[in-house]
């Protein structure tokens, strides 16, 4: 379904290896994307060119900046149809991938993506904020990372609490980045954070893109993340 040729260029830019395996992996992804949204609201991008670049090749800007170790866990907090989770997981299968959204047929879909890939990971049927709140989730995280979810200084609230001191919460936004960023700044110091990168890029089709990476320098406070009605009513 999708063209190789032109994943194979956007992932070298990347600077990302994958063997025939990922390759097909990718593939039959999109087949299953593409598939599935007919039912289940998945995504807006269903055109197998803009799938390589927009879902797949955005995920993977991520492993430009992040040096990702064997058995290093990421949480992918509000992953939707599985980005940046599974495009992360396809890559670097060594990585130890949690999937967390608040839908359950999103979740379904990104079981059945990993069935038929053979890949393994948890995949948790959760608000984030609730994860934060639960001493089995709460700083036991490398990395969280955030795609389209929420404005920074809410998503912050969300992940934040689930990195453990020393990791590195990643968010991938649009143009917005630098204008959400500046919002964001009390909720990074308040919930333990420093920002460690802002960068912006462009994918290969002209859109803009964004990448905010925040390190965990001290514990999140025990009041946070507080309930959901409050953290979108009243964001840090
Ligand atoms: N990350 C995916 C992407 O980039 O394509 C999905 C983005 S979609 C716009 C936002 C997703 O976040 C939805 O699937 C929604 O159910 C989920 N979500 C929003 N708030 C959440 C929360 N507090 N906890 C878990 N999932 C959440």
């Amino acid at each position: 379904m999708i063209n190789y040729d032109l994943l194979k260029e956007e992932i070298e830019k990347i600077g990302v290896e994958l063997d025939s395996y990922g390759f097909d992996r990718f593939d039959s992804y999109a087949e299953r994307l593409v598939r599935w949204n007919n039912h289940v609201n998945l995504t807006a991008i269903t055109e197998p060119d803009d799938i390589v670049i927009k879902h797949f090749a955005d995920s993977l800007y991520i492993l430009k900046y992040l040096h990702i170790s064997e058995g290093q866990s990421l949480i992918d907090i509000g992953t939707g149809a599985g980005f940046p989770g599974l495009p992360l997981l396809i890559t670097t299968p060594e990585l130890e991938v949690d999937f967390v959204d608040s839908v359950g047929k999103k979740l379904a879909f990104i079981k059945d993506v990993l069935r038929n890939a053979g890949l393994v990971a948890r995949v948790i049927h959760n608000r984030a904020e609730e994860l934060g709140n639960d001493e089995d989730y709460r700083e036991k995280y490398d990395y969280a990372a955030a795609r389209a979810v929420a404005p920074l200084n809410i998503v912050c609230e969300y992940g934040l609490p689930l990195v453990k001191l020393g990791g590195l919460f990643v968010s991938l936004k649009g143009s917005t980045g630098k204008q959400e960023l500046k919002q964001a700044e009390n909720a990074i110091k308040v919930l333990g954070g420093e920002l460690v990168k802002f960068d912006e890029y462009t994918l290969s089709n002209g859109d803009a893109r964004s990448i905010i990476i925040i390190r965990k320098i001290s514990h999140t406070p025990t009041k946070y993340p507080r309930k959901s009605k409050k953290i979108d009513t009243r964001p840090l």
